[in-house]
């Protein structure tokens, strides 16, 4: 694998900027991949690595920029929980890992740089050389992955019976014998101003 240093630079370029969520999902992804066996995750190892994250944050980001798992790729999945925890996956044997940053390190961060008086600052410059223990809590865990969240040609493709809209990926429900998407079912995000 790359340096943290070089793997912080691109995950900083891909970003937009520096951050503490960068600092915390490149180390992340590197304890990640790490523990589960994979040393070319852009690579070689490209096809074994799968990552379930749980939150929409900065450091998914980072996360993406070390791994190269991507969401269009679907070798990134991501749940809503507003959880700063990932999941990393080697689908070659199975191991898995899920790692989350944990809420103390914020108050640990103080016995580091204690001469940068800006908080986020010292926490991002902390962040950099803190333990791992320090930082993480790491769950060795088992991962069943539907295979229809799996990379690859979609499983089932199918035409909503009200909107129209086709709906890939066994996302559809169908309710009082018909096959409907999931918004026609449960109500959509958006109002059609005009059509
Ligand atoms: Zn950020
Ligand atoms: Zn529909």
């Amino acid at each position: 694998m790359e340096p943290f240093e070089k793997l912080l630079d691109e995950s900083t370029r891909v970003h937009g900027h520096i951050c503490a969520g960068q600092v915390i999902g490149v180390r992340m992804s590197m304890l990640g991949l790490s523990l589960i066996g994979i040393q070319d995750p852009k690579g070689l190892d490209r096809k074994k690595l799968y990552v379930i994250v749980e939150i929409d944050r900065c450091a998914t980001d980072a996360i993406q920029s070390v791994t190269g798992c991507s969401l269009g790729k679907r070798s990134m999945h991501w749940l809503d929980y507003g959880v700063m925890a990932a999941t990393f996956v080697n689908l070659s044997n199975g191991k898995a890992v899920r790692i989350t940053a944990l809420e103390e390190a914020r108050e640990i961060s103080k016995k580091y740089c204690s001469e940068i008086e800006n908080k986020y600052k010292r926490q991002l410059e902390a962040y950099k050389i803190m333990k791992e223990e320090e930082l993480f809590r790491v769950q060795k865990v088992k991962v069943k992955i539907p295979e229809e969240n799996m990379p690859g040609r979609p499983l089932k493709r199918v035409q909503c019976e009200g909107c129209g809209d086709w709906v890939q990926d066994k996302r559809d429900v169908t309710v009082e014998g018909k096959i409907l998407c999931r918004q026609c079912a449960e109500g959509r995000y958006y109002e059609i101003l005009d059509s």
